[in-house]
């Protein structure tokens, strides 16, 4: 079982930090990208850190990548997506949690 298989069976909440860095680290990502990285799921919510991690490791849907992009566009706040006002956007229409 590869890292990005292994983060994704496993249960949202289990996944620590510092697991979460071995699997970017497994998955041969160069170290510059990994402290960027772990920087955005210290401070995500955790209940977002799973869709981001599958979207920054190449493995999540375009859905999942657009999800993670509105999130990290109005600091992990998820209220903020649904009540966004950007409406030349050119995700606006497809922008999750409205
Ligand atoms: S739709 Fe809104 S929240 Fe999503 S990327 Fe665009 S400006 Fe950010």
């Amino acid at each position: 079982m590869t890292p990005i298989e292994k983060a994704r069976a496993a249960p949202r909440p289990t996944v620590t930090l510092p697991q979460y860095r071995r699997l970017l680290r497994d998955s041969g990502m160069v170290s510059a990208r990994i402290d960027k990285v772990m920087t955005n799921l210290e401070e995500m919510p955790a209940t977002m850190r799973r869709t981001y991690f599958k979207a920054a490791t190449g493995e999540a849907s375009p859905r999942e990548c657009i999800q993670a992009f509105c999130a990290e566009c109005v600091g992990w706040d998820r209220a903020s997506v649904t009540e966004c006002t950007s409406i030349g956007c050119s995700l606006y229409l497809r922008r999750p949690w409205k």
